[in-house]
């Protein structure tokens, strides 16, 4: 059996190396390393597949959110509404920005935004809210949209877990994870489901006011070389990982479908195991055929017999490896730790931390693998 990996990039590489090594190839040949001609190539690309107006690169999924931030004009002291449960990138840029942020629970099932405790987070002060699709799914859009039409507020899309999700509103439309709210932000880290081989990320809007705002915030705050209109920063996409992006786009889908498969045996061969919940789909449940709503960035199990840590050190053993995504609530970390948080409102995300177990996934994962995988969980948790 190939070894198991948590994520396996370099078998996906093999696949695409031809057109990777020429593209990268090109870029060395032709010198443009910064803003060359794969840079608005994927940029043109990445528009056409998520059907947004514009993308705009960036250097990495952090830069993303805070210069979307920077972008919409908030100022310090106006309340950002975000999660709990979730990569610290998204309440340190709200930090960073000293905006003031407003963290709140989670769906015990979808592991996203609660809607019922985001309306009561609310407050005059509130400015704009940030779901993030974690793991893969994306959150309820829908209702969000609606909240935030109601209270005037920015909606802000981190979608570094969720590209190529797609999100269906009541009426059968369906749209692009990140393409919703008034801007959406993604990572393009090597492990993330559209990966460069070094950092990455980009903003998207429909939005074309705001495009040109946060064209020139990625750039200085120029609208014109050396006018300095706004301060900016330098958050570049270089051209090497664009070349890249632009290679590996064209899979994205089959990713997202590999990904699913791999969900799909998991949950199939979990299901009649009472110590384990898997993961569910919004759309309908269970992840069919059809479903893309999630795009598994993440496949995390919640294990309810208590036993999760030893099963984390039962696969570590049996050469396994897997990962507590994670492990401490934002609202419990020293940086982000605040008086005005009561316990009593972080009831999931305080049970997730102590259940949630995350199995291996990637687009390379072979039925030998998951096999063996699902077998010893299952042995395990009997
Ligand atoms: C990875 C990630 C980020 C940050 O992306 P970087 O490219 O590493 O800066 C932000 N938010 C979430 C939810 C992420 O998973």
């Amino acid at each position: 059996m190939k070894k198991i990996q948590m994520v396996d990039l370099q078998s996906q590489y093999q696949k695409i190396k031809d057109i990777v090594d020429t593209s990268i190839q090109e870029v060395l040949n032709s010198s443009a390393y910064v803003n060359g001609p794969y840079v608005k190539e994927f940029q043109a690309d990445l528009e056409k597949y998520l059907d947004v107006k514009h993308v705009i690169p960036c250097a990495n999924g952090t830069d993303a959110l805070q210069i979307a931030m920077m972008g919409l004009g908030l100022q310090p002291g106006d309340e950002v509404i975000t999660v709990d449960f979730t990569f610290a990138a998204t309440v340190e840029v709200i930090g960073l920005l000293n905006l003031t942020p407003v963290l709140v629970d989670v769906e015990p099932d979808s592991f996203n935004i609660d809607i019922e405790a985001l309306k009561k987070a609310i407050t005059p002060k509130t400015k704009a809210i940030v779901p993030v699709h974690l793991f893969g799914q994306v959150a309820n859009m829908e209702a969000i949209i609606e909240i935030a039409k109601e209270h005037n507020l920015f909606v802000i899309e981190d979608n570094a877990q969720a590209i190529g999700a797609n999100y269906t509103f009541k009426d059968g439309t369906k749209q692009k994870a990140g393409t919703i709210g008034n801007v959406g932000t993604t990572s393009f880290f090597p492990s993330k489901n559209l990966g460069c081989y070094g950092d990455g990320g980009a903003i998207f809007t429909n939005d074309d006011d705001l495009a040109h705002i946060i064209r020139g915030i990625v750039n200085h705050g120029m609208y014109k070389r050396y006018y300095h209109d706004v301060v900016g920063v330098n958050s570049r996409l270089d051209s090497i990982q664009a070349a890249v992006l632009k290679a590996k786009l064209p899979n994205l889908d089959a990713y997202c479908n590999a990904r699913r498969d791999a969900a799909r045996y998991y949950n199939n061969a979990f299901a009649s195991n009472e110590n384990i919940i898997t993961p569910t789909s919004s759309s309908c449940g269970n992840i069919c055929d059809t479903c893309d709503c999630h795009v598994f960035h993440q496949y995390t199990l919640q294990i309810t017999n208590g036993k999760r840590n030893e099963l984390h050190q039962h696969l570590l053993d049996n050469n396994i490896p897997n990962a507590i995504y994670y492990p401490v609530p934002l609202h419990k970390q020293k940086a982000y730790a605040d008086e005005r948080y009561n316990e009593d409102d972080f009831s999931v995300t305080n049970k997730l931390i102590d259940t949630v177990i995350s199995l291996p996934m990637h687009t390379e994962l072979d039925e030998e693998q998951l096999a063996f995988i699902t077998k010893t969980v299952n042995d395990f948790l009997k």
